[in-house]
Order: structure tokens, then sequence, then C-alpha cells
């Protein structure tokens, strides 16, 4: 069931650089929707419409089929989490926490600390309700702030690069307790962030944003499998596009010819698209080709070779146990199941 619907939305702070230009977008009930782009995009401006902070040019954003648009901020019924935690100092973390039940009516006073202590253990934070945001960590802040926006149980959450000043390590940990919290409370959500990793882990769906527009809306696989033009592919960075000439199942590549599955991309011009992963080593298939190893890179649990062949530079993310030097020459396939065309 859809919940939030953009149509046409668009911010034109500067005539001649609209930040959002026509969105159309849908968040269905309970889901939770990553809008990833790079810096400047567009994204929190497009949260702050939602959250009703930034009035839109032009365009409407309904919630359950009804324009909120005319609705001040604190009617939407929408909780915003920043990067910045931006706690109270002076409240305890438990009067931090219960401060957004308060300005609710309808509650005790002795209902708003059980359910703070609740959204407290929730986050793994038991114990803390009596200490002040400074005698905490910045990841535990964070956790706070989560708490203090779950507890309300928005019908929209939204939240901007909310981890983005945690280190790794702590930003996994927090994806994946968010994950679990959000996923337990159903709560629709729209979550902001330039870190593609970051989406493909949380979300459900990701609406990529580049530039202002939309560019492509799917599940966290399609942008790898099926990117939908050369910029989204770029962006994600796990393919190579290589130049080359289509006439039916075939590629011309400076390197040489590539037999591609069937596409529906017509003849002609085109981007070929490999995976960086699907490269394999040995001289086992229809599309065998010789490179030389330009250089490696140790990524964590990956290593990251540079092939080079005829002038074209080829990227491979493969096991630890694939060593090579560089320098070294490799025989390797492009199985065609794993490649794909988009049109130039
Ligand atoms: P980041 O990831 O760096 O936060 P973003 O994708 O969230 O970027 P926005 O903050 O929405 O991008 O900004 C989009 C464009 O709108 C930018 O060019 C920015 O300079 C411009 N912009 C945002 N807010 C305002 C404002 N209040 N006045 C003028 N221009 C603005």
């Amino acid at each position: 069931m859809t919940s939030l619907q953009l149509i046409s939305l668009r911010k034109i702070f500067e005539p001649d650089n609209p930040a959002v230009r026509g969105l159309d977008l849908e968040v269905c009930s309970g889901e939770l929707m990553v809008l990833l782009g790079p810096s400047g995009c567009g994204k929190t401006s497009t949260l702050r419409m939602i959250a009703g902070l930034t009035q839109p040019t032009s365009g409407d954003i309904l919630f359950d089929g009804k324009s909120i648009l005319s609705m001040p901020p604190e009617k939407r019924d929408a909780i915003m989490v920043f990067q910045d935690d931006a706690l109270f100092p002076f409240l305890s973390i438990g009067d931090n926490v219960s401060f957004g039940l308060k300005q609710r009516k309808g509650k005790t006073a002795a209902q708003h600390k059980k359910l703070a202590l609740e959204a407290l253990a929730a986050v793994d934070l038991k114990g803390f309700e009596n200490r002040r945001p400074h005698e905490l960590s910045g990841g535990q802040r964070q956790r706070v702030a989560l708490a203090r926006a779950l507890v309300l149980r928005p019908r929209m959450l939204l939240l901007d690069e909310p981890f983005g000043h945690l280190d790794r390590s702590l930003r996994q940990e927090l994806r994946s307790m968010f994950r679990n919290l959000q996923e337990q409370a159903g709560i629709t959500t729209i979550f902001v962030t330039h870190d593609q990793q970051e989406a493909v882990q949380l979300a459900d769906r990701i609406a990529v944003m580049m530039e202002g527009k939309l560019q492509q809306v799917g599940k966290p696989n399609t942008f790898y499998e099926h990117p939908k033009n050369p910029a989204v592919a770029r962006f994600f960075g796990s393919s190579n596009l290589v130049p080359g000439i289509k006439t039916g199942d075939k590629v011309k590549t400076d390197f040489g010819t590539v037999t591609i599955a069937k596409s529906s991309v017509s003849d002609g011009p085109v981007w070929l698209v490999i995976r960086i992963e699907s490269i394999e080593t040995g001289q086992n298939g229809n599309n065998s080709f010789s490179g030389l190893v330009e250089s490696r890179r140790f990524q964590g649990e990956r290593i990251r070779y540079r092939l080079g062949l005829n002038g074209i530079s080829l990227d491979w993310l493969t096991s630890p146990f694939v060593q090579l030097e560089p320098g070294a020459t490799i025989e390797f396939n492009l199985p065609a199941d794993r490649l794909t065309v988009l049109e130039k």
C-alpha cells in the first residue's frame, strides 16, 4: 500500500540551478526507502520538503492519498533525525527521549517514563537514563536520537545521513540495529545517504538521485545487475563501462569482440557493462581474453586488480586466493550472461 507520494516535486532556490527538478516517487507503507546520491543532488531539500521545513516551488506531497502541503511541520507526524544528534545538553538521557512525548497529550508522566525506558532498552542503552549527553560516546548519543524518534511512533521517519560522522564499524552496528527497529515498528522511512554500501545494506528499495532528478528506483541488486544509465553504473562503481558497437549479440570493443546475452538495446554505439566481480580466470568460455595486471589493491576481504588490454583498463574484484603480481599476464573470461549493454 502506498503511504507517501511525491508528485512532480520541485524546489528552486536559484533559477539557474534548481535543487529538485520534478521528483515522482512512491514509498509504500512500512518501507525503508533510501534516497542515495552524490553531495548537492537535492536529497536534504527533498527530506525538508516532506517534513514541512522547506516549501516546494511546485508539486505535491501526499500521505495516505491526502496532500500534506498545507500542514505545518508539527501536524505532519514526520520525525527527522540528523547527522548531528541535537540532544538537549542539560536534560538527562531519559528526559531527552521522553521530551517529545510530553508535548503530546493523553499520557501520564509515569507512562512517558516507561516508554522512554523501553525505547532506551531497544537501542541497548538500559541504565543510561540518568546520564547527560556529554557523558555518552558519539555512537551512544546517536542511539539516543534514534530512541527519541522511534518512541513517538511517527507515521514517517526521515533520516539525513544519521551515521555519517561515525567510524566504519560503529556505522555497521547502528545500521543493523536501526534496520531491525524500523522493521519491527513498521514505520514508513526515508533514509538519505551518499554511501552506496550503506544504501545497499539498509534499503528495501533505493532511489538514486543526481542533479535534482531521480535516475532509478529499485531493489538494491537492480543497481548492480541492471543500472539504468552510465551515470548510475559509474556512481555505484561496481561496473566497468567499455565503449563498443553492438551488432546482434556481439559487441565490438577496442580489446576484441564480446558475445553478450540477448538484449533489447538497439544495434549501434553502446556501453558494454562488465561487473567488476564477473570476470573469471582461465580460458573456459566464448569471451576469453588475455590482459596485463596493471595494479593491485587490497580491500578488506577482497583484492581489486586493474587489468590492461589494448588501451582499455578493467577493474576486477576477486577473492584473496587469486594472487597475481603487477606485470603478470592473465587469461580471463567474461561470462556472456553477466554482461549488459546500455545505449550510448
Ligand atoms: P549533501 O549530501 O551534501 O547534504 P544534498 O544532496 O542533501 O547534499 P541539498 O542540501 O538538498 O543536497 O542541496 C541541493 C542544492 O540546493 C545545492 O546546490 C545547495 O547548494 C542548494 N541549496 C540547499 N539549500 C539551499 C538554501 N536554503 N538556499 C539556497 N540554496 C540551497
